[in-house]
């Protein structure tokens, strides 16, 4: 393997960080992630991921995330990560119910602890290093302006003593912006003087609200029970097996529709949204944490590949790149699609075309094709299960389609198999495939009880 530089920084260590740092170990001698929170090396929720209470399901773990971290599933599992087959799933979307048939393995865990054990696996590989409690602050530049060469950071002062923190410079011949959704990556570009890549947005405002619980004597069917935003409450729900035998219900709200105040309430509309079995041990089930909750207004897709100069150097991955609604949950899967990405451009450079002088072009060029599927699915659930959202003629039509396979779902394995690897490979346009409208489309399909 060839070593492309002395050094890689990875501004923030959230999900896309650490896979980008898994791509880049060992092809930058030394790769430092840079962030903001103060790890203690603990499990507990942070900060700068609010998103960390509430569920996080884990799509092709086994084959894409394995490619960057070899071993990491089983090591998940032996640390008490829950375990199953895709079968042992119950959805409902548009009022439809089904079980997929899909074999395979599914591991499913808490935010901090898949966090947790990834950073720790991230920090074996030789040359990766972490400074927590140290904020990006900007960009540096070479005189000319075409390259960027490291960061400007703030090391944060003790907590009984914040201002003291530390201005430092730290050089790169590799700087990732993987500080997320809210995170200052463009204002960067800017400040080099840079035009800003255009932006699509999709307003989302999806309200969460989420308890971990620990099941008494009744336990839920199935290890994964996802309920789509009804279209007449307007509120959605998935119950999920997390580690060490713990499990989490996160309710969705979207619009004006108010999450549960308090554990009534809140057990009350999870009752309401569940199966009866479910809802039964969730009733019965001892309540671990506090309801947390986050409200999630807008995605965003960042369409680098749209624009002609880019500064060597520096490049955008992860929710800073694409944020999506978080409903589908598949952010991760796109970060680590976009870390696998990453890391062939590297290698293809490493076979002959020529170091990484053009590696943002050849990047975003790839990465524009992994986000844009997983944007396009995004708008066409949230315009067939939020019909308030904007959308165009193609859109409905789309939608249309969809809407048909989902009526289906419950009737043929078929189309309910391709609905969750489209979801999982954020390739809408597999629903479109001829022997999946034909099927979908075919007489006698009736549709689902009213949602
Ligand atoms: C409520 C909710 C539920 C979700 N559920 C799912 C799900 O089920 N499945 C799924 O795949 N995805 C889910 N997601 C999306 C997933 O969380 C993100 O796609 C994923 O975390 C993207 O990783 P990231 O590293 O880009 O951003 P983040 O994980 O948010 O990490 C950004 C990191 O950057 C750090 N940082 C910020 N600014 C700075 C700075 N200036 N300097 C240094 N560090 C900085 C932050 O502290 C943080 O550690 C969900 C999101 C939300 C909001």
């Amino acid at each position: 393997m060839k070593t492309h530089g002395d050094h890689a920084v990875v501004c923030g260590a959230g999900m896309a960080g650490l896979l980008t740092a898994c791509a880049l170990a060992g092809r930058y001698r030394h790769v430092t992630l840079i962030e903001r929170d103060r790890l203690d090396g603990g499990m507990a929720a942070r900060r700068g991921v609010p998103q960390g209470p509430h569920v996080h399901a884990l799509f092709r773990l086994d084959d894409v995330v394995e490619r960057l971290c070899p071993g990491l599933s089983d090591a998940l599992v032996s640390k008490g990560a829950h375990h199953a087959s895709a079968r042992d799933m119950w959805m409902e979307v548009l009022g439809v119910t089904w079980r997929p048939s899909l074999d395979r393995r599914v591991v499913s865990a808490s935010r901090p602890f898949l966090e947790h054990h990834l950073r720790n696996r991230v920090l074996n590989a030789p040359g990766v290093r972490i400074l927590s409690g140290c904020q990006v602050t900007g960009v540096l530049q070479d005189p000319h302006g075409r390259r960027v060469t490291g960061v400007h950071v703030s090391h944060l002062g003790a907590l009984d003593d914040p201002g003291a923190a530390r201005p430092e410079c730290i050089e790169a011949d590799l700087v990732v912006d993987a500080i997320g959704r809210t995170g200052r990556g463009r204002a960067w570009l800017e400040s080099l003087g840079y035009p800003c890549p255009p932006e699509q947005k999709m307003t989302v405002g999806v309200r969460y609200a989420s308890r971990t619980f620990r099941m008494r004597t009744v336990q839920p069917p199935v290890s994964y029970t996802f309920v789509a935003p009804r279209q007449d409450s307007r509120r959605g729900l998935v119950l999920a097996a997390q580690e060490n035998g713990t499990w989490v219900v996160s309710q969705t709200c979207y619009g004006d529709t108010r999450p549960p105040g308090d554990g009534d309430e809140f057990l009350e509309y999870a009752c309401r949204l569940l199966p009866d079995e479910a809802a039964k041990a969730v009733q019965d089930a001892e309540p671990l944490s506090p309801i947390s909750t986050y409200h999630f207004a807008a995605g965003h897709h960042r369409l680098y590949s749209k624009v002609r100069h880019h500064p060597q150097g520096l490049l955008s991955t992860g929710d800073s790149l694409c944020a999506l609604n978080p409903v589908y949950g598949t952010g991760i899967i796109i970060a680590a699609q976009l870390a696998l990405h990453l890391r062939h451009c590297l290698d293809e450079a490493a076979g002959g075309t020529g170091g990484t002088d053009d590696l943002a072009e050849r990047f975003y060029h790839g990465a524009g094709r992994i986000t844009r599927g997983a944007w396009q699915l995004n708008v066409l659930l949230d315009r067939l299960l939020n019909p308030t959202a904007n959308s165009t003629p193609a859109t409905r039509l789309a939608t249309a389609a969809l809407r048909r396979v989902i009526r289906r779902a419950d009737q043929d394995k078929l189309l309910a198999d391709a609905f969750l690897e489209a979801m999982e490979h954020s390739r809408p346009a597999r629903l479109l495939r001829p022997h999946i409208m034909l099927r979908a489309l075919a007489p006698g399909a009736r549709s689902g009880r009213s949602a």
